[in-house]
């Protein structure tokens, strides 16, 4: 074990994580200012301001291997410079080193310089290869002329740091230069990784980790830096995440500090819903059920994440919970993030348990007037027992009555510290209510573990019986009338068809307007057909008769916004269209393809791009023909569009990681899981300094 962290008394010079830049030469309060705009106070964020990338100063290239894309040192002989008039006029100097002949291309060039760079002087650039009218060019190189005597060329790469306007790189360098001399002079900066675990994995020390990645030595590999997979950088990252992993159990532990009501379901309320269900319970939903059951039969709250499949089951899931709550004489809230979700879940739940006589209420934003009023006063009054609805559930002015459950649907919209916020919104005489977590899209375990290390996590992992995999094809909408004919063929044998109409997400009413226009389309195209259209602009009840006349087969085929995401269900639509579906993320696909396939016969899901269509755009929808598997699909997911966008955290600027990359690092997760809980039992000292160290004031964790 290393020795523990040497605690520096505030305002001596060594705590480099208190120091401020200003106390570093050269930096006065506009400098300063310029380095607040990249999140850089103290010296310790200056050493944690690492190079975004790094150029090879450290040898020459022969003329002859520049190639296009490449950034190099050469050096050679001028054999002649002239202006040339192309679009634009510029000064091109040939240079020759025996390997090679390349130009410089100046567009940018005083007489003075001009004059410099004549025939048979020495030269020395630096630059990037072009692909020029020459051949390979370098277009405005760093130069210099050698006249006479031996230059020396850097011993070390150089960094290239992220930066702002009006800081130069020499600047950020200078200081970072300061920086690494003070931290080797103060030792301020104590490794908090147990001697154990650097043995284990190699680790070198954070100081040699921080010295190295801003100034790598010669023999460095650009190519794992670039990476982010050289063993600095990973010391660094596996730190970070380790961390986060520990500020999440944490948070965990103080939860586990609360009091909750023990909610067993002792009349038999759960068996009578059991009972009316045409269907038994998968093998999967019994274990999550039975989870669950314990967690709230427990007088701590319960934190548990649940995760599945589209199709697989979850709300009967979360019924059963709320069913734990009711017959406890306590309240259930379900909560969705969108006006849409939210209702699709009243319009399911009611069937479920209106004929076990329990009261619901549906609240959120667009419930005004005396309708709101009438929902307030059931909710408060502990009359209304399930209670679904948006983020209108947790505002002011919204009181419940014994709230024992809050079920959070589409956990992935929602931060942590918006998990935090509901809990204290249900606190009653120091209670907190139970919580369930469900995520209609699955999330990449690696993801899992270091997102949600505050939750309980279970997972349903089976489908009912008797669903039959989706066959997905891929069309350009050139073949739009072919598909059109193929649905029109498909209808008139008795199956149904959703046309689903995709726009900017954002954009719910130009969503709208396309799909009345399909819908337009669609009628005079095909005038015998039965087709219905439904969106989110229309009114509960409109959606409810058209969703019914769907369900009863009156319509062949629904034309329909993404509001059929969740929530939909009719065994026999085996048919569906996704127009632009490169407008839409993996998951939400999978999700949307998901409401077909729940009969016997053999599903089709069309996915009509606008062509042409980019190669990644092509890689991305091709995924979707590979697979049904909603956790594979997540993790591709994951790759391509990275984990702000699988988590829904990107415009929060939640998660968000200074070394660490959730996607590249991901393969460290396992083992940041295990030290983790081996520092939690052996090394508890160390907790506090390395959230310190990676978190403090990071908004995250402030509701601790
Ligand atoms: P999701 O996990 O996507 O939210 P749902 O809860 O909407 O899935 O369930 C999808 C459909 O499967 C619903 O129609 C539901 O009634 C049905 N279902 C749920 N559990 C079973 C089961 N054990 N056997 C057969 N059908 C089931
Ligand atoms: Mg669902």
């Amino acid at each position: 074990m290393n020795s523990p962290p040497t605690k520096t008394a505030p305002g001596t010079t060594t705590d480099l994580s208190t120091l401020p830049v200003t106390a570093l030469k050269g930096v006065g309060p506009k400098l300063a200012e310029k380095l607040a705009n990249i999140h850089v106070h103290t010296v310790l964020d200056l050493l944690f301001h690492l190079p975004l990338r790094y150029q090879d100063r450290t040898r020459i290239t022969p003329i002859g291997s520049v190639r296009h894309g490449m950034e190099a040192v050469i050096e050679g002989v001028i054999m002649g410079s002239a202006i040339v008039f192309g679009r634009r006029r510029s000064l091109l100097v040939k240079v020759q080193d025996g390997s090679g002949i390349t130009s410089l291309r100046f567009f940018h060039f005083s007489a003075a310089q001009k004059n410099a760079l004549k025939d048979g002087a020495r030269i020395r650039c630096f630059g990037e290869g072009r692909w020029g009218k020459s051949g390979v060019e370098l277009y405005h190189p760093e130069y210099e002329i050698i006249d006479g005597g031996e230059k020396t060329l850097d011993d070390r790469l150089t960094p290239i740091y992220p930066t702002t306007e009006g800081l130069h790189q020499g600047r950020i360098r200078s200081l970072t230069e300061q920086a690494l001399t003070l931290l080797a002079r103060s030792r301020a900066l104590p490794d908090l990784i147990p001697d154990t675990l650097s043995q284990e994995l190699k680790f070198i020390s954070l100081e040699d980790a921080l010295a190295y990645l801003h100034r790598p030595p010669v023999d460095a590999s650009l190519q794992q830096l670039q990476d982010g997979t050289h063993p600095a950088q990973m010391r660094l990252a596996f730190e970070e995440l380790l961390a986060n992993y520990l500020c999440l159990r944490r948070l965990r532990e103080a939860a586990d500090q609360h009091a909750a009501p023990s909610l067993v379901d002792k009349t038999g309320l759960t068996q009578q819903l059991l009972e009316a269900l045409p269907f038994d319970l998968t093998k999967a939903q019994q274990r999550v059920s039975g989870e669950i059951a314990r967690d709230m039969a427990r007088t701590v709250p319960m934190l548990r994440l649940v995760q599945g499949d589209v199709g697989s089951g979850k709300t009967l899931v979360a019924v059963i919970a709320a069913l734990h709550a009711v017959a406890n004489d306590h309240q259930a809230a379900i909560m969705a993030p969108t006006e849409i979700l939210a209702e699709q879940h009243f319009l399911n739940l009611a069937p479920l348990l209106e004929p076990l006589g329990i009261d619901m209420v549906y609240l959120s934003g667009k419930i005004k007037g005396r309708q709101r009023n009438e929902v307030l006063q059931a909710m408060a009054s502990g009359q209304a027992r399930v209670i679904v609805g948006t983020h209108a559930l947790f505002q002011e002015g919204v009181n419940f009555s014994r709230l024992g459950l809050i079920v959070v649907d589409e956990q992935h919209r929602f931060g942590v510290h918006q998990r935090l916020a509901l809990r204290e919104k249900g606190n009653s005489e120091g209670r907190f209510p139970h919580q369930l977590i469900m995520t209609a899209t699955p999330i990449p375990r690696t993801l899992t573990m270091s997102a949600y290390a505050d939750l309980d996590n279970s997972i349903i992992d089976e489908l009912p019986p008797g669903r039959t995999p989706v066959n997905t094809i891929l069309s350009p909408d050139t073949r739009r009338g072919e598909i059109i004919e193929r649905i029109h063929r498909a209808c008139a044998e008795g199956r149904q068809a959703y046309w689903v109409c995709t726009l900017i997400e954002e954009s719910e009413a130009l969503q709208c307007q396309a799909a009345e226009a399909t819908y337009a389309e669609l009628q005079q195209q095909l005038p015998d057909m039965r087709i219905g259209l439904i969106h989110g602009r229309m009114k509960p009840k409109e959606k409810a008769e058209i969703m019914q006349a769907f369900k009863q087969g009156e319509l062949q085929l629904l034309v329909a916004t993404t509001v059929i995401e969740v929530g939909v269900d009719v065994p026999n639509a085996s048919l569906m269209v996704i127009e632009n579906p490169e407008r839409l993320g993996l998951a939400q696909l999978h999700q949307l393809r998901g409401r077909v396939g729940r009969g016997d016969t053999a599903s089709h899901c069309v996915l009509l791009y606008k062509s042409p269509l980019s190669d990644i755009a092509k890689e991305r929808l091709s995924i979707m023909r590979q697979s049904n598997d909603g956790f594979f699909i997540a993790e591709k997911d994951l790759e391509i569009r990275g984990p702000g966008e699988v988590l829904g955290t990107r415009q929060t600027g939640l998660m968000e990681f200074k070394m660490a990359d959730l996607l590249r690092d991901a393969h460290l997760q396992p083992k940041v899981k295990l030290w983790s809980e081996k520092i939690r039992s052996s090394h508890p000292d160390l907790i506090e300094p390395l959230i310190e160290r990676w978190l403090a004031g990071s908004e995250q964790y402030g509701h601790v």
